[in-house]
């Protein structure tokens, strides 16, 4: 059986410990460790290949430079799975560490910078660098000398989101499904014991939530809601550029979130303008005014940028655009739901790729048992409960 097969072994049924409904990198992170603890998992993806959906839009760049400490803890351990990942799996993930470089133009921009690097400190984070502008500058020379104070983290970076997506699939001993889609939820009595798809019935013990923007009305089959939004974020790419410094680390506007790195001999760009929620898509419309106010954006800390605009083709461009999935709190909802049978590993918002190894992981210890509900920081019931706490959180 080719492990990326379309059709379900028996024809009509399979059995599994644990179905994952989405081929996302999330979806393909959890089918790693879900295998690697014993666990006889099959993955079903509606689209033709893997990481297709919100997946193929990030900029896949990842980055311990949080504030709160589970966060920080979460991306600790993906780094350093990251780091490690060839020895794990055998896959060249294209691993870049340039860093990610905040910077702010804030009059007080030193002493808030210094108070965030403190709070990271404080989290467990000790190699975050405070500069003062003058040494951002030094370091930096494309840095715009309004620039006050900034942060500086060199194991930061990116990678390839298409090879880590496959990296974590290949390296599992689960079934891939492509080409079949979750039409329901299959229940008895109260409990969910599996997915009725395009190809067939599969009835698993444990089901688990992946999709994505999907996630939300997946749930909902079940009669669960989930307090989730789906907002569309666009990734701006432009292409070879005699200006653009190609060993710059990811550079993020802190007072703003407009952020750029650099690609190859191009660049790629992101910011998380304000806009509606909407409903799942599977395609994502794009937006080309984005291009002007994302290049403007970045152009107010890195001015080198005003001098490429006056240069730029539109065929210089590419737009594409996905969604964000995001909690009240912007953190990821993991672990089971009241619904015996029903998990969740998603919600993700702009950081499912850099926090899925560590993010898959906790979702399988916690269906293995080997880690409590209780000591889940990131369980679904936090908002019912109250339990949650909105922490101060960029959105990139
Ligand atoms: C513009 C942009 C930039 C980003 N930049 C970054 C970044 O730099 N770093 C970072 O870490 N993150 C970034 N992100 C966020 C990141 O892309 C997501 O958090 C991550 O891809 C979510 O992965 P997922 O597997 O949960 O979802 P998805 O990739 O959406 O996967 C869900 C899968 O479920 C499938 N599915 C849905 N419904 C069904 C069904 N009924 N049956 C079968 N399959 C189904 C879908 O087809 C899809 O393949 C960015 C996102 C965007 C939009």
């Amino acid at each position: 059986m080719n492990r990326f097969s379309i059709s379900i072994p028996t024809a009509t049924r399979a059995t599994c410990d644990l179905l994952i409904i989405g081929g996302g990198v999330i979806g393909a992170a959890t089918a790693f460790y879900a295998t690697r603890a014993g666990l006889h998992t099959i993955v079903v993806e509606k689209r033709a290949t893997l990481g297709e959906l919100t997946t193929s839009a990030s900029l896949a760049a990842f980055r311990a430079q949080f504030s709160e400490r589970v966060n920080v803890a979460l991306m600790q351990e993906s780094i350093t799975m990251f780091e490690n990942f060839r020895e794990l799996t055998g896959a060249d993930i294209g691993l870049h560490q340039p860093g990610y470089l905040f910077v702010t133009t804030a009059p007080d921009g030193y002493a808030q910078t210094r108070a965030r690097a403190e709070l990271q400190r404080a989290c467990g984070l000790d190699d975050v660098e405070l500069l003062t502008g003058k040494e951002t500058r030094a370091r930096f020379p494309y840095i715009a000398a309004e620039i006050t104070g900034a942060t500086f983290r060199q194991r930061d970076g990116w990678l390839s989101a298409h090879e880590l997506t496959y990296g974590y699939a290949r390296a599992s001993a689960a079934q891939f499904f492509v080409s079949t889609q979750v039409t329901d939820l299959l229940r008895a009595g109260d409990a969910v014991i599996g997915a009725r798809t395009t190809r067939g019935e599969i009835h698993a013990a444990r089901t688990l939530l992946c999709a994505g923007p999907f996630s939300g009305a997946l749930a909902q089959l079940a009669g669960i809601a989930l307090p989730l939004e789906n907002v569309r974020r666009q990734q701006l790419t432009l292409g070879k550029h005699a200006l653009i410094p190609r060993a710059a680390p990811m550079v993020v506007d802190a007072d703003t979130g407009a952020h750029w790195r650099p690609e190859g001999q191009g660049a790629v760009f992101g910011w998380a303008r304000p806009e509606p929620p909407s409903a799942p898509l599977d395609d994502v419309p794009t937006d080309w005014d984005f291009p002007a106010h994302v290049l403007a954006g970045v152009a107010r800390v890195t001015p080198f940028w005003n001098v490429v605009i006056e240069t730029l083709k539109r065929a210089d461009l590419g737009l594409v655009a996905g969604q964000y999935t995001e909690a009240p709190d912007l953190n990821p909802l993991i672990g089971a739901t009241p619904l015996e049978g029903l998990w969740l590993n998603t919600a993700y918002g702009g950081h499912g790729v850099m926090m899925s190894p560590a993010g898959a992981r906790l979702c399988v210890d916690l269906l293995t048992g080997k880690l409590a509900a209780a000591a889940n920081p990131f369980r679904a019931t936090r908002f019912a409960d109250g339990s949650y706490q909105p922490g101060e959180k960029m959105v990139l």
